[in-house]
């Protein structure tokens, strides 16, 4: 399986920061050599920059995801943006659950559900979010939320649609803070997470779905963590700011 590197811009960026980025990322791809056969570069950038994003990256092996989406195709809801829209953009990816929108726009399993079936049908690939918080860590409870979190975006999935969504793991705890999971931590919630998907869809499915790591990894970090067997990857957010660290992530991600 590939290893897939995904950076989630959040609210940050501009478009001369798109200007600066996208070349520099791309210049600095042509010396990897082989990247394109080991890994899936992802990048997230918010609404109004996935369309320079994508036009930079037309004919590099780079994709645009976004990092959120509504759950219906169409209709009278302002300020929104449907699953259809981003696929006419180019968009091949999209992050649903984010801790963030779970935590700042109360999005429960259900909406979460919702949107992953909405990208689904337009052929867009969900990084479903899951992950526990400090306090829910702290009572042992980590598996029980993750748990509900996966199987509750799985309901109502066919097995073959779920082959085409990637799930991150992302401790809340870990996310923005400096503070990583050790990699004996997140391996362990990925098995985790690998032994569900297995029982509940398919060993078939269960074993090809992509299970990426989120929480503050940075170059330093990346490479012990994305070493592991159950650790097909890495959501990035600070350290996708800059192409630089970016990159470095990236090239961890094919030792
Ligand atoms: C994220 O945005 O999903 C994330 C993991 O952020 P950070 O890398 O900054 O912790």
């Amino acid at each position: 399986m590939k290893n897939w590197v995904v950076g989630n811009w959040k609210m940050h960026g501009s478009l001369s920061m798109v200007t600066r980025f996208i070349p520099t990322l791309l210049d600095g791809l042509t010396e990897v050599r082989g990247w394109e056969q080991a890994a899936r570069v992802l990048i997230c950038p918010p609404f109004p920059y996935i369309a320079p994003v994508a036009q930079k990256l037309t004919g590099y092996a780079v994709g645009v995801g976004a990092q959120d989406v509504h759950p219906l195709h169409q209709g009278a809801f302002t300020g929104e943006v449907a699953a259809p829209m981003l696929a006419e953009l180019g968009v091949s990816a999209c992050i649903v659950g984010h801790s963030e929108r779970r935590r700042y726009n109360r999005e429960s399993d259900a909406l979460i559900g919702d949107k992953l079936r909405a990208v689904v049908t337009a052929g867009i690939t969900p990084i479903l979010c899951v992950g526990e918080t400090l306090s829910q860590r702290e009572a042992g409870r980590e598996r029980q939320v993750v748990k509900r979190q996966v199987m509750s975006a799985l309901k109502g999935l066919e097995p073959a649609a779920f082959a085409k969504v990637a799930v991150a793991y992302e401790p809340v705890w870990a996310i923005g803070t400096g503070r990583t999971a050790t990699p004996e931590q997140a391996n362990e919630m990925h098995q985790y997470i690998r032994t569900l998907l297995c029982a509940n869809l398919s060993p078939e499915h269960g074993s090809a779905t992509p299970l990426l790591y989120g929480g503050s990894v940075t170059p330093d970090n990346a490479a012990r963590l994305l070493a592991l067997p159950d650790i097909n990857g890495a959501l990035v957010g600070g350290a996708s700011l800059k192409a630089e660290s970016f990159l470095s992530i990236l090239k961890h991600s094919l030792n």
